[in-house]
């Protein structure tokens, strides 16, 4: 079995363009990554592929792009200006900042679970201090920003630390839109902001990221029934993209350690070279968050019911990391193995995530006629299949290497026998076994979604 490394997956996402360092030149940003062309691929197969299956393929489910930036009164309202904090130590030394659950395990909590104090003395990993004392502050993990041309405390609001919020502020339009029947839901991908103390991990803890999440409106005696089918989809949503159930653990959040309006929270977890880890999370948040906006906000918001009267709904919340599937998806791709005699790395992708679905080469550069079919080959199978590439450096042994690196399912080769019978080499990733097959079935053969 292939071991896989957190430096192997880094190191063959950087070289083949999937994802770089941000800022790269300027030395880098901590928590900040810049996807190239095969990256955002990949990227976007995920998303449409849980937009699809979340929001297209269903009757019940409606889509918002809200605004990041949102009145600060919506975030004073959810708690996130409040609560939306880590406990940190500062060195008196060098004034680094450290999480207080890195320095100290031997800490007091209080009835939030809020890290209060912790163990007298600790040493700073950064400049090796000894700090006499334990004092933690409380670090409002949002971005802060102005919006318009002065900076004072009215002006003042944040990057959304999730993108629920603006789910939240558009119940009311959804309701007065489409009149949507109980239970329904609304979803939304998009960017969220945390300033984290210790981003690490490459893309599984940075600052920017993006979500995929959806609230679903129940009846309150609904429930539990929701959240098991909650539970259900969104295991076969992973499983569409090639991570299997066997490979998730679910980790019921006990009372103590789930918010205190949450009734019940599965964090689904997921064993990454650096642990055991959070993948995405399930929750049941009760009527919470629309209580609180309408009590900040002032407008109703709740659902009127024939025969039952007028009731806030209650909510299951699936929410998905896009970057933590993303690294999901790579690490049970990552295979290491001989084909040939020949040592080989390959990503062994889901073909529906791949982020190239065939690669096209004439089999000479140098053979006019060779690389004019290769070309209308190509082209034809681009129109309906655009992630297409087309490859023609170096030796055909090279261009496979390099196609299997980068998880192309299929490579396709145009030589001498296509000009007289009009069949090509279809060359299979994962076996290295080839097959002739017609130029007029090649596109059924490759497409995948
Ligand atoms: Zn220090």
């Amino acid at each position: 079995m292939t071991e896989v490394t957190m430096e192997k997956i880094v190191s063959l996402a950087k070289r083949r363009g999937f994802i770089y360092p941000g800022s790269e030149i300027y030395g880098g940003l901590s928590g900040f990554w810049d996807y190239g062309p095969l990256g955002l691929e990949l990227k976007n197969n995920i998303k449409n592929l849980w937009w699809r299956m979340f929001v297209q393929e269903r009757d019940d489910m409606y889509g918002v792009d809200a605004a990041i930036i949102m009145q600060k009164k919506a975030w004073e309202a959810s708690g996130h200006v409040a609560g939306f904090s880590d406990p940190v130590v500062e060195c008196k030394k060098c004034k680094r900042r450290f999480r207080a659950d890195h320095v100290s395990i031997k800490y007091q909590k209080n009835e939030l679970g809020k890290i209060l104090a912790g163990k007298e003395k600790w040493v700073c990993e950064n400049c090796g201090a000894d700090n006499e004392k334990f004092e933690v502050r409380q670090f409002n993990m949002m971005f802060k920003t102005y919006v318009g041309p002065t900076e004072d405390e009215s002006s003042t609001s944040y990057l959304r630390p999730e993108t629920a919020g603006g789910i939240f502020v558009n119940f009311k339009n959804i309701i007065d839109s489409f009149h949507p029947k109980l239970p329904f839901g609304m979803a939304q991908i998009g960017k969220a902001f945390r300033n984290e103390i210790a981003p690490r991990d490459f893309v599984f803890r940075a600052r920017e990221f993006e979500q995929m999440e959806i609230e679903y409106f129940v009846r309150e005696k609904e429930w539990k029934e929701s959240f098991e089918i909650w539970r259900e989809q969104s295991l076969g949503f992973l499983k569409s993209i090639g991570v299997e159930k066997s490979s998730i653990h679910e980790l019921e959040v006990s009372p103590e350690d789930r918010a205190h309006y949450s009734k019940r929270t599965i964090d689904f977890e997921f064993d990454f070279p650096f642990g055991r880890k959070e993948l995405f999370g399930l929750a049941y948040r009760t009527d919470f968050d629309l209580s609180r906006h309408e009590a900040s906000s002032g407008v109703e918001l709740k659902y009127l019911e024939e025969g039952e009267g007028k009731f806030i709904p209650h909510v299951i919340e699936p929410s998905f990391g896009v970057e933590r599937i993303i690294l999901a998806v790579l690490q049970t791709a990552y295979t290491e193995d001989t084909l040939g005699k020949e040592a080989r790395t390959y990503l062994k992708f889901n073909p529906a995530v791949a982020p190239v679905k065939a690669a096209v080469f004439p089999l000479l550069k140098n053979k006019p006629e060779l690389v004019a079919k290769a070309r209308e080959v190509y082209t034809s199978l681009k129109k309906n299949v655009p992630q297409i590439m087309w490859d023609d450096n170096g030796n055909i042994g090279k261009r496979y290497r390099r196609q299997d690196e980068i998880g192309t399912p299929v490579c396709i080769t145009i030589d001498f026998q296509t000009l007289e019978d009009d069949t090509v080499t279809v060359r299979d990733r994962d076996t290295g076994k080839q097959e002739r097959v017609s130029v007029s079935e090649l596109e059924q053969q490759i497409k995948v979604n």
